[in-house]
């Protein structure tokens, strides 16, 4: 091949530029801010493929180049697949990717099996397979990734041979990339099965019924498979019915690679082990009866309903919402429905306005601006014994935070400091 040129820096950037020096290809990485200027027949000159990183938009100007020249152009998802040896899982989905690969990568670990969680979760398969070429490792054809998809890595990405493959549930979010709405956006989502066989395509059920998947079943919070108890639920992170969708979504996964037939003891002991990531529906303190949750990885409406549901806060108003950030054009109107729950909704942010009308004449609002420190110190004040104190705030953190664990921990200190004040 003449040359690739990789379009985005960054961990994908580098990832391609290592798999490429491997692969003995010649490779350039640019972004969109570095071509400014320059001439694009001399970036181009001898191009052959044009990889992308998922982080850059349609509208990039070196992307719309190839696009015109009629280069061909995959994602840095699709590079990795195309020089990865082993096997492949996929996830995607609005809610519950990271959750679910880290739970399937857990279990199929704990199975015995050679597995790597890579993609959207922080590290690019190109990396995995740059990695196995180098150590020449003869066993690599054995190694299983549990790839997390996200929705701009299936935008470039053709070819994605999982063996089995979950599409979780497709939510308002991330509408402001796709000019053709939810329909589109869901479209992008489905483009996970093209290459999966029918009967290994998985639908996560929806939160009100994820009662049965493949071989598995949930009731009463008891998991069955083919009928057998496998595991009892209560007092696990299972509970919760968002993770009862994620928990069935990796055990199709996971029976779909491994004989489980002798297995379901360590399955179960397994599940039971495992643990959510932090900023999801996490307990950062209890003080006066009061707790304090962070689940600022909610960036999106339907992630804040999975966790007012998972507080099981019914039908008492005892919850005190800190929402708001930077909106994706999402709908927040469906926010309004949790109503009930709710003793205050604090709103702050770009968004935070937006937010509140979903709530408007249903719940007391507090709109705190740009001050976080406000609202989490006005949001801790409203509470009283009993009460949860619940930052889940259905956008994105960019606005006044580096990512959402700056968010989630800005949140945790400052609740730390609230208690520190009334002690
Ligand atoms: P993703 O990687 O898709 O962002 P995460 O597992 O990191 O998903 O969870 C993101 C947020 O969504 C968290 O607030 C979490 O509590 C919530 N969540 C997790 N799984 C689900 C689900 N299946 N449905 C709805 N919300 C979920």
């Amino acid at each position: 091949m003449k040359k690739i040129l990789m379009i985005g820096g960054g961990v994908s950037g580098n990832a391609v530029a290592e798999l490429a020096d491997i692969l003995h290809i010649p490779c350039r990485v640019i972004s969109d801010s570095a071509a400014a200027g320059l001439s694009f027949e001399e970036i181009f000159a001898d191009v052959e493929l044009v990889v992308t990183s998922p982080g850059v938009l349609p509208e990039s100007a070196l992307l719309q180049y190839a696009r015109k020249n009629l280069l061909p152009i995959i994602s840095e998802l699709e590079f990795g697949i195309r020089h990865f040896p082993g096997r492949l899982v996929a996830v995607t989905g609005t809610n519950g990717k990271t959750t679910t690969v880290e739970l399937t990568e857990f279990l199929l670990k704990k199975l015995g099996s050679k597995v790597v969680a890579a993609g959207n979760i922080g590290l690019p398969l190109s990396a995995v397979a740059a990695e196995l070429m180098r150590k020449k490792d003869p066993a690599a054809a054995e190694m299983i990734a549990v790839l997390e998809v996200s929705s701009f890595q299936l935008e470039y990405t053709d070819y994605l041979p999982a063996e089995a493959a979950v599409l979780l549930n497709v939510e308002s979010d991330h509408i402001n990339r796709y000019p053709g709405g939810m329909a589109e956006y869901r479209a992008v989502k489905e483009r996970i099965f093209r290459n999966v066989p029918p009967e290994k395509c998985f639908y996560g059920a929806s939160m009100s019924n994820a009662s049965s998947a493949g071989d598995f079943a949930i009731a009463d919070l008891q998991l069955f498979y083919k009928s057998c108890k496998v595991a009892d639920l209560h007092g696990s992170c299972f509970a919760a019915p968002h993770n009862q969708e994620n928990l069935l979504a990796a055990l199709c996964l996971v029976g779909s690679i491994v004989d489980l037939e002798d297995k379901t003891a360590v399955l179960g002991s397994a599940i039971l082990e495992f643990q959510t990531g932090d900023h999801r529906i996490s307990l950062v303190a209890e003080f006066n009866g009061v707790k304090y949750i962070d689940d600022s990885k909610a960036t999106n409406p339907a992630a804040v309903k999975a966790a007012v549901t998972a507080l099981e806060q019914v039908p008492h108003r005892n919850i005190v919402l800190i929402a708001g950030g930077l909106d994706k054009d999402m709908d927040f109107m469906p926010l309004g429905g949790l109503a009930p729950y709710l003793r205050k909704v604090v709103v702050y942010g770009r968004c935070g306005g937006l937010v509140a009308q979903a709530f408007e004449n249903r719940v007391e609002c507090f709109d705190a601006g740009n001050d976080f420190a406000l609202a989490v110190n006005h949001a801790a004040a409203s509470a009283v014994a009993g009460d949860v104190v619940l930052l889940s705030p259905a956008a994105a953190s960019m606005d006044m935070f580096k990512d959402y664990k700056a968010r989630g921990d800005e949140f945790a200190r400052l609740v730390r400091e609230f208690i520190a004040g009334i002690k």
